[in-house]
């Protein structure tokens, strides 16, 4: 069709423009501090070793945090009054425009790729391995979203009504790619943004505006704040003039923010209780690998990780599995992030609550198989402001029943739970009877079983024979299902996200 042609020139165009404006860059030598033009290059031992090193005394983005501060209410409408103020400007530059100034965005994160990975292992414990496909997927979002938006500017007859202003309002555990996503759809759909980092990561959050804010997206158009207290995040949210709320974070956050105002939509990303099913028909040697990495990736504090694998058939009893799950589980090097041999870094604050119980204590019929243990560390990273050690060894517990605590719970955490199920069918039935949906794996190599699973599963984001964190932009629209979303079910990422940040007649793209 012609939308799909379009698309694809919209795209072939956005790519050239870039490539053309690097070689621009290039000829008068204006990489300054852009990895790619560094004999250390990222991946690089002795470039990571220099990141690494800054960790620990960081204070990246801490002047702009300070001055993001919002003491009161009249400040507070101030800041909505100039968005509302500064949207039309923004709406009038048009989608090209607005694109070109988002593809540089792309280039300005790349730009700075090593402070935020300085920042985000300093402030939530991510280590370079993961924090560096981080940048890459807000870099993936500034491409992706600055070409949809142009398509979304250039469809012929179909109205798409922009918004004003829209209120992003991410988690503290992809603290650069999730408000980097959120605020950059936002921008490519026209609309000016307010956004609050989470506390805890706000310096890495800062890092990543001030890179849009060089782009050349207006300081009035992208806003950023901190509330000295949470009354005014609510104050926010129920202005009527926000016209969008993108969330990402725990359910009942999501429903907390719903009933401050029914009239607002919400596009929210919320909590999960993912599992991995293997069957006899898997390659085993690969589902414990990925199993482990969806399990104890950044600590297990992704809403995309593996809390449960559930093991059909043959599978529970396979001496060969348990092994290689076990071996590979407590062959992570647990630590804090400056040192690079960490596999798995800090849990970002130490643990209480729900945690804490998930990490300590089981339920009748279980039994750790790896027992999760604080550990000591000399590391400055490895306590949070309080003093509070967060460094955990990962668990692994067996036996846990269907209905359950452990079956049912979020933990958020470096702990994995073994299920067992006669068939394929009764594991399909165990995942499903979750209240949350958001992604969920299947490894196995058998079609039929494959069909089967994804015929009858109940959640967003589906992988088969892969680990089930790390979607990809653009080929892996990333949301949820069930308790894991509020909203209209668009997917980050992915066509339906940008569309849903405006109002159709006529829309074109299914979601
Ligand atoms: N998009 C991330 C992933 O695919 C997860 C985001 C989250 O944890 O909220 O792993």
């Amino acid at each position: 069709s012609n939308r799909v042609q379009d698309r694809r020139t919209f795209d072939e165009a956005g790519s050239a423009a870039r490539v053309e404006a690097l070689v621009e860059q290039g000829r008068k030598g204006e990489f300054d501090n852009a990895p790619d033009s560094d004999p250390d290059l990222p991946g690089n031992h002795i470039w990571g070793r220099e990141i690494a090193d800054r960790m620990v005394e960081s204070k990246l983005g801490d002047d702009l945090v300070a001055e993001a501060r919002v003491e009161s209410a009249e400040a507070l409408e101030q800041i909505v009054a100039r968005g509302v103020a500064a949207a039309d400007g923004w709406q009038a530059l048009g989608a090209d425009e607005r694109a070109r100034i988002l593809y540089r965005a792309g280039e300005r994160l790349e730009a700075r790729r090593g402070e935020l990975l300085e920042v985000m292992g300093s402030e939530c414990g991510k280590t370079l391995d993961q924090g560096d496909p981080e940048v890459s997927e807000a870099i993936d979002f500034a491409n992706y979203y600055a070409m949809l938006g142009q398509v979304i500017g250039q469809v012929d007859g179909a109205t798409y009504k922009q918004q004003k202003l829209t209120a992003v309002i991410p988690p503290w555990n992809f603290p650069v790619a999730i408000p980097a996503g959120g605020t950059l759809a936002a921008l490519a759909a026209g609309s000016a943004v307010i956004i609050k980092p989470a506390s805890n990561s706000a310096r890495s959050g800062a890092i990543m505006i001030e890179a849009l804010w060089e782009a050349g997206v207006p300081r009035d158009v992208l806003q950023f704040v901190q509330f000295a207290d949470r009354a005014l995040g609510s104050k926010l949210v129920a202005d009527p003039r926000i016209d969008r709320l993108i969330l990402t974070g725990a359910y009942e956050t999501a429903v907390n923010f719903r009933e401050l105002r029914q009239d607002l939509p919400i596009l929210a990303e919320t909590s999960g209780k993912n599992a991995i099913i293997v069957t006899p028909n898997a390659d085993l040697d690969l589902a414990a690998r990925d199993v482990v990495q969806s399990a104890f990736g950044h600590a297990g504090q992704k809403c995309s990780a593996a809390s449960l694998v559930i093991l059909v058939g043959s599978v529970a009893t396979s001496k060969r599995f348990r092994g290689q799950l076990l071996d590979a589980a407590r062959s992570l090097k647990v630590g804090t992030p400056e040192n690079l041999e960490t596999q798995m870094g800090t849990i970002i604050t130490a643990p209480d609550g729900k945690l804490l119980r998930g990490l300590t204590t089981l339920s009748a019929g279980e039994k750790w198989l790896i027992e999760p243990k604080p550990l000591k560390s000399d590391s400055p990273l490895a306590a949070d402001k309080k003093g509070n050690n967060k460094l955990w060894s990962p668990g692994v517990r067996e036996g846990v029943k269907r209905g359950s605590e452990y079956h049912l719970t979020e933990y958020f955490g470096p702990i994995l739970g073994i299920m067992t199920a006669a068939t394929l069918d009764e594991a399909i039935d165990m995942v499903n009877e979750i209240d949350y949906g958001l992604t969920s794996g299947l490894h196995s190599l058998d079609r039929d079983e494959m069909a089967l699973w994804l015929d009858r599963i109940q959640a967003g984001n589906l992988y088969v024979n892969r680990g089930i964190t790390g979607a990809i932009v653009r080929r892996q629209s990333f949301g949820g299902w069930k308790k894991s979303a509020i909203g209209a079910g668009t997917k980050a990422g992915g066509p339906s996200y940008l569309y849903g940040l405006g109002e159709w007649e006529d829309a074109p793209v299914s979601a």
